[in-house]
């Protein structure tokens, strides 16, 4: 490997390269093989092995605190579970719902006693267990939940229950057969009344795995895909747990049933608790990426090496890569693919020193989790769309099991649904830059952010929303007249970015400030708004990409590496504008003569990258026995 490649490689690696090397060097390598064939029973069975695997390597404690024998390791947790992502989709799913969701749960909103008694078996594997949040009649609007724990003051127990099928836990991941306990979000209720959504510890299943008293568990059964996990639907009928079961970082019940919380208002305190909850999402928005990193490098290493029709004149054939079409349909996706790791890598250090930080900042964890729904949503969006396509760039060979495409097709699928439906996220996003990530964040058919929005000063919104440094600082060197520019000049590309971005919250607010003044329908108006809200984020997550990939330059130090990074810079920016074009058409932003141009400098640069793409996918660190797929063989 010459010593640009190893540059690129480390810089991909990133802080964590300790951690990417050594799953590179550890993982089993039966992990990467083929699971279509398997029956549910066997799938599942391959992924407990694989369970009991990481569990005795240790690496399943990087995140939690020291003193339950964890690593304290949060960024590198989240990278370790990138790299299953490279492998069956269904163990990352399953090693992310026990140490990830049920643990990550425990960990943070439980409190000493419940860190001491549960996290050293749940981290060594002794205890599986899940996170049953959703309801069958309530998943995104999480407040809704209508499982109820009402505290019993004279048996100092809360009474688990579920008042009908509508509010049973379902997709559970786990709890169709081997989770043992839950944590279980449910309405808590105590004599002085309702107190919100809180998460109890509730046992499910006893020692030799049946159910416990009142407790119902049924199989959500096959799936189109990640049926290595098993997923479930729980029902609770009176299950009584200890008021110790209550994990009461953010709320406590004393023994005489009197509620205390630091966080008085109800709806605070509820966004804070689901916000302490972030990791998961991150996680996801990761492990993602590597399957999309997997496809790319399956579709490009088979079109740099698969031919079809000859050249004229000549006996040759033609590679596909040399195609035209075939370099606009993967490389564009193989630059955003390259912004989104970044991105990624820079969300991840956020984590970690907010993991670290003594005090918990609402307001940093409010923005922080807005990153990661947006993240996480146009990066599952990304994924479903990237790996369509390198399914249909690899022909009927790509359909075939064999070639592992169709089974990363089905896995990823449902990634843009679970740990938050992408479409809701983005709501959320567009929600955290209206409000400064200050109201009460996520209560989205509330009137709250229309009335927030008319009191703020349009600019002020707008200004706040843009306070992303590198990006100005890149913006105020670039020329003032934009349209005499170079298109590959990253100046003009940052500020083009940047305008979209100003221009669409702008609009946007000022439309919610005329209806939250208006003595209309306020719903009507947030309703109608919708499509604009997501405008916003999808904007603002650009934005985020774009900085992110600068900033990976300039921390590229070697100038090869860096040069070719900067084209790949240019062909995400670029082909961002173009798919967007209408916009900035629509807006007088481009001319349709500069739109044009946009078009060709696309075109030129999948030209000029071409002879690099394998060298770029290369650049993700895959090991080759970790494609396992005929494509590549
Ligand atoms: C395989 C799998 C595993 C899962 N694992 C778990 C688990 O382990 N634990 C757990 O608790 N949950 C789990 N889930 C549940 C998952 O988190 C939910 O499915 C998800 O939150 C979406 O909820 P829902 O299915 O009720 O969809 P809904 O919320 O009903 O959404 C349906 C559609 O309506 C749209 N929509 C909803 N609200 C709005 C709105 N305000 N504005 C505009 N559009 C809207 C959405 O975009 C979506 O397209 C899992 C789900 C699956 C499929």
């Amino acid at each position: 490997m010459d010593s640009s490649q190893a540059a690129l490689e480390a810089l991909m690696d990133g802080r964590w390269a300790a951690i990417r090397d050594q799953a590179r060097r550890d993982l089993p390598l039966d992990l990467f093989e083929p699971a279509d064939d398997l029956t549910t029973d066997q799938h599942r069975h391959r992924v407990r092995e694989h369970m009991r695997w990481l569990a005795a390597g240790g690496l399943t404690g990087l995140g939690f605190p020291k003193e339950v024998g964890g690593a304290g390791d949060v960024g590198g947790s989240i990278v370790s579970t990138e790299m299953l992502g490279y492998g069956d989709l269904s163990v990352m799913v399953k090693a992310g719902v026990q140490w990830g969701l049920f643990g990550g749960a425990v960990n943070a909103l439980g409190t000493q006693g419940h860190h001491a008694a549960y996290l050293p078996q749940i981290i060594s594997g002794e205890l599986l267990g899940c996170f049953a949040m959703t309801e069958t009649g309530h998943g995104s609007d999480v407040a809704a939940l209508r499982t109820t724990a009402t505290y019993d003051v004279d048996a100092a127990e809360f009474v688990i229950a579920t008042p009908d099928d509508q509010a049973r836990k379902d997709y559970i991941g786990g709890a169709a057969c081997d989770a043992r306990m839950a944590v279980v979000f449910a309405q808590l209720i105590t004599a002085a009344g309702p107190h919100g959504v809180h998460a109890l510890l509730v046992p499910l299943r006893d020692e030799a795995g049946n159910p416990l008293p009142g407790i119902r568990i049924e199989e959500c059964g096959r799936k189109a895909g990640l049926n290595g996990v098993d997923n479930g639907r729980i029902w609770f009928d009176a299950v009584r747990v200890p008021r110790e079961a209550l994990l009461d970082r953010f709320g406590q019940v004393a023994s005489d049933g009197s509620y205390t919380s630091s966080i008085e208002n109800p709806s605070r305190r509820f966004f804070t608790m689901l916000g302490t909850l972030v990791r998961g999402r991150i996680s996801v928005a990761g492990a993602v990426g590597s399957a999309t990193q997997a496809a790319l490098t399956l579709a490009i290493r088979y079109a740099d090496e698969r031919r079809q029709f000859s050249r004229p004149g000549s006996a040759d054939e033609v590679v596909l890569l040399d195609y035209a079409t075939h370099q606009r349909r993967l490389l564009p996706a193989l630059a955003t693919t390259y912004a989104l790791h970044f991105a990624q890598e820079e969300l991840v250090e956020s984590l970690q020193e907010h993991a670290e930080a003594e005090e918990l900042d609402e307001v940093a964890q409010r923005e922080l989790e807005t990153r990661a729904a947006g993240l996480k949503a146009i990066a599952t969006w990304h994924a479903t769309s990237t790996i369509q396509t390198c399914r249909e760039a690899c022909g009927g060979h790509g359909y075939l099991s064999s070639s592992r495409l169709p089974q990363l097709k089905s896995d990823t699928d449902v990634f843009t649904t679970f740990e938050g439906d992408n479409t809701v996220l983005l709501q959320l996003v567009a929600k955290g830059l209206l409000t400064g990530y200050r109201n009460d964040f996520g209560a989205l058919d509330t009137l709250g952010t229309v009335r927030f929005v008319a009191d703020q000063v349009v600019s002020s919104i707008v200004e706040r929303t843009a306070a992303r440094t590198l990006l100005q600082r890149i913006v105020d060197a670039a020329p003032r007249r934009a349209e005499e520019s170079d298109l590959l000049d990253r100046g003009w590309q940052c500020a083009a970015f940047q305008d979209r971005e100003r221009h669409i919250v702008e609009g946007l607010a000022r439309r919610l400030r005329k209806a939250g003044k208006a003595d209309g329908d306020a719903f009507a108006a947030f309703n109608a708004a919708q499509p604009h809200l997501l405008a916003a984020a999808r904007a603002h997550v650009a934005s985020e990409l774009l900085e992110a990939f600068v900033a990976a330059i300039d921390r590229c130090a070697d100038p090869v590496a860096a040069q070719l990074l900067g084209s790949v810079c240019d062909l995400y920016a670029l082909s961002s504008i173009e798919a967007d074009s209408a916009w900035f058409v629509e807006h007088g932003r481009l001319t349709a003569a500069r739109a044009k141009a946009v078009h060709k400098a696309v075109d030129g640069l999948c030209a000029t990258l071409r002879p690099q793409a394998r060298q770029l996918v290369d650049g993700f660190g895959i090991p080759d026995s970790w494609l396992s797929s005929t494509l590549v063989r």
